[in-house]
């Protein structure tokens, strides 16, 4: 059988770790760097659940409040991960607007998505509890976990986990 085609936007704002959590899951590996992302795609062969998918991540510039959303975020993605940083409170704020301005958008009321607390190794700098995320998460009935694309800790579960969601929604009969 051939592997099921997932696209997959990662959004959130500015310095989130959006790019590092991509490219721990793609390359394995942590780039100390920041350089604020335009727009990249990235493509890997991964199994999950028994399945062979072929994942399109799209590796989003951040938003903030003010962005327009672009439309194409809303056309040919199947799920979407939000991410904040745990140490960043705006960081959660912003994913709040995303989140709304994507409903507005798409019009579906279960959109797959999965709610990310990034940065978890840096402890002694938390300022959101793992208690305000779930809840957040839980409002939107949204997976939520936290994760350390430092460490590589949850990365591959984050993906695990909207592949999953993107199952749910359709059942497991989306397209090829
Ligand atoms: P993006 O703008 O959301 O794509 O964020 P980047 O991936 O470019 O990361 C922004 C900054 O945060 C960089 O300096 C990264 O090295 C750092 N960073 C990303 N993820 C983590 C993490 O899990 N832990 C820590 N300590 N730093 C991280």
């Amino acid at each position: 059988m051939p592997p099921k085609q997932r696209r997959i936007a990662i959004l959130g704002f500015r310095s989130v770790g959006k790019s590092s959590l991509t490219i721990q899951f793609v390359e394995n590996q942590f780039v100390d760097s920041y350089e604020p992302t335009i727009e990249n795609t990235f493509t890997k062969t991964v199994k999950s659940r028994g399945q062979e998918y072929q994942v399109t991540l799209v590796d989003t510039a951040g938003q903030d409040e003010y962005s327009i959303f672009p439309t194409q975020y809303s056309m040919d993605i199947h799920g979407y991960v939000l991410v904040y940083s745990i140490v960043d409170p705006r960081s959660l704020e912003v994913v709040q607007i995303i989140y709304d301005k994507l409903l507005d958008m798409t019009g579906k009321v279960n959109v797959p998505m999965v709610l990310v607390g990034n940065k978890k190794d840096l402890h002694a700098e938390r300022k959101i509890s793992q208690d305000q995320g779930r809840k957040l998460a839980d409002s939107w009935k949204a997976v939520f976990l936290e994760a350390s694309a430092k460490h590589n800790d949850s990365v591959t579960d984050v993906f695990n986990a909207i592949l999953g969601q993107i199952e749910k929604a359709d059942g497991g009969a989306q397209g090829q």
